[in-house]
């Protein structure tokens, strides 16, 4: 089995990978960059708006991770899409994520909190804070430690940006609930050159991590390229986040 994370607070926690596991090399490259944090994200299983578009793995993916996991120690966030994949998943993840699209599947968070193991609930494109939290309560069994509520922005009227990303719903929720907050501005601006400066805003709203979208090549991803950083930008970032961080008396972890 997966070893738990703890989340420690004065922490900056960052998260970081690409949006799907696309190969045993492409993760190699992200995990062999010395800036990259301990936890990584990759999904194995996507929920794509469009059928015809990259599904993401599976299978495959999973043992991806598990090869690469012997090679180079890391904690992998993915995506459980269905109740059906938990079993699979389990031992090669340390943080499951419940995404945008399934924050209403009850049945998927009641299955999750009987496992001790960290879920990021993700915002619902459309969802007030209140459907958002009634949601967070389906995970209580895990305990407010491990419940993670990510930001990923909401729907709006505008359309310049892939979504709008609710920094008040992070100030709100940093001081009327227990749990911590992470901020996703790969999906909230949809992007790349607006991810790092998302990021910053998000660090002085108050969030307590973030979970960001790197690619080592992005112009290839097979989904999600337009909002990745490359590894250069990841540094760039990671250089500033360690200089902003202790402005709001966090210490960023890697
Ligand atoms: C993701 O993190 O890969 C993802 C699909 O995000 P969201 O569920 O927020 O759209
Ligand atoms: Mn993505």
């Amino acid at each position: 089995m997966a070893a738990t994370v703890n989340f420690r607070p004065h922490e900056l926690f960052l998260i970081s990978g690409p949006c799907a596991v696309e190969s045993e090399n492409q993760l190699r490259q992200i995990l062999m960059n010395p800036n990259r944090p301990t936890l990584i994200r990759g999904g194995i299983h996507k929920m794509r708006t469009s059928s015809k578009s990259f599904q993401g793995l599976g299978d495959e993916g999973i043992e991806i991770v598990k090869r690469m996991k012997k090679e180079i120690p890391f904690d992998f966030v993915t995506e459980v899409t269905d109740v059906r994949q938990i079993e699979a998943l389990a031992p090669i993840t340390s943080v499951f994520q419940v995404g945008a699209r399934n924050m209403y599947n009850y049945e998927l968070l009641k299955e999750l909190s009987r496992f001790e193991r960290p879920v990021i609930l993700k915002r619902a494109f459309s969802a007030t804070i209140s459907e958002w939290l009634g949601a967070a309560e389906y995970l209580f069994q895990l305990g407010e430690k491990n419940i993670i509520l990510c930001e990923r922005g909401v729907r709006s009227f505008d359309t310049k940006l892939r979504n709008l990303l609710d920094l008040g719903s992070v100030i709100y929720l940093k001081k009327n609930t227990p749990f911590k907050v992470l901020v996703d501005p790969s999906h909230s601006m949809g992007l790349t050159p607006y991810v790092a400066d998302a990021a910053y805003a998000a660090v002085a709203a108050g969030a307590d991590g973030l979970i960001v979208e790197v690619h080592p090549e992005p112009a290839c991803a097979l989904s999600d390229g337009q909002q990745a950083l490359n590894l250069n930008q990841f540094d760039e970032m990671v250089h500033k986040l360690k200089k902003l961080a202790p402005i709001f008396e966090k210490e960023l972890r890697m």
